[in-house]
């Protein structure tokens, strides 16, 4: 089964409206025309209309790294799946681990968003991902299996059109000792944990779904270990912190991902 390897760079808290339509001009110039792998920047909520002129008719995607899962009213300071659709949102993040462990977000909120998500027409990038002390007790599979499965309740495998959960969801896992630390799993232990995740969709799913569905790795993704990752059977992209925000670094890992497609 061969996956489109999937890149997206999450901008996260940085950036000004300027330096985000430049760092989106300078990507559409070294890789905006690049078919071979799928590409998107989730730049922050107020420059999202910024970054999507200057993508224009690029082949980079637009995403956003949060929403809130009701339609519309009075939650302040909040965004919902129609407005990020209305701006030309492809994809947004769900459950990056820096809303669960930072902002303290739940399962729970993050399942009603996913399926907010799917329903408004977005595709979410899940992440999950288990903290340092969960790894050294020996927790990591607990902790993914878990999550993955509160943050799926009740979320169908088919929707409109033909197309299947897998053409929707992506799932990241990235282990939070290795967001922002400089310290990456080694492409075995993001290997381990990606097989696990798709043993428990087809669990959760069937094998087929399994099969189809992209599991990016995220965490110190940098374009000297972007290949060994990438290369693994079952890491089918990376989510992109601190890298994506250097359009020549996001590049060279979407370069590393068209090497291994070719
Ligand atoms: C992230 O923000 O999802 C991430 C993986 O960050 P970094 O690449 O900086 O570790």
């Amino acid at each position: 089964m061969s996956r489109k390897l999937f890149i997206a760079g999450n901008w996260k808290m940085n950036l000004s409206r300027a330096r985000s339509s430049d760092l989106a001009a300078a990507l559409v110039e070294e890789i905006g025309k690049e078919a071979a792998v799928d590409t998107a920047v989730c730049p922050p909520s107020c420059y999202l209309m910024t970054v999507q002129q200057a993508l224009g008719v690029s082949r980079i995607d637009l995403g956003a790294q949060n929403m809130w899962y009701e339609d519309q009213g009075a939650y302040t300071g909040e965004i919902s799946a129609d407005m990020l659709v209305d701006v030309g949102c492809k994809y947004v993040i769900c459950g990056h681990s820096e809303r669960r462990h930072v902002i303290g977000e739940s399962d729970e909120v993050i399942n009603r968003k996913v399926l907010k998500a799917l329903s408004e027409g977005l595709n979410p990038i899940l992440c999950v991902g288990e903290l340092l002390e969960q790894r050294d007790g020996g927790q990591t599979m607990e902790v993914i299996r878990q999550q993955v499965t509160r943050d799926l309740e009740g979320v169908g495998a088919s929707y409109a059109g033909g197309t299947t959960l897998a053409d929707r969801l992506t799932i990241a896992y990235e282990p939070v000792w290795a967001i922002g630390t400089g310290r990456t799993a080694t492409p075995d232990q993001a290997q381990e944990v990606h097989a696990a995740v798709r043993t428990l969709i087809g669990e959760l799913y069937d094998e087929t779904l399994a099969a189809e569905l992209r599991i990016q790795y995220g965490g110190s993704v940098k374009p000297d270990n972007a290949a060994a990752l990438l290369a693994r059977p079952d890491i089918d992209g990376a989510l992109v912190g601190g890298a994506s925000l250097k359009a020549p670094d996001f590049a060279a890992i979407v370069r590393a991902g068209v090497e291994l497609s070719d």
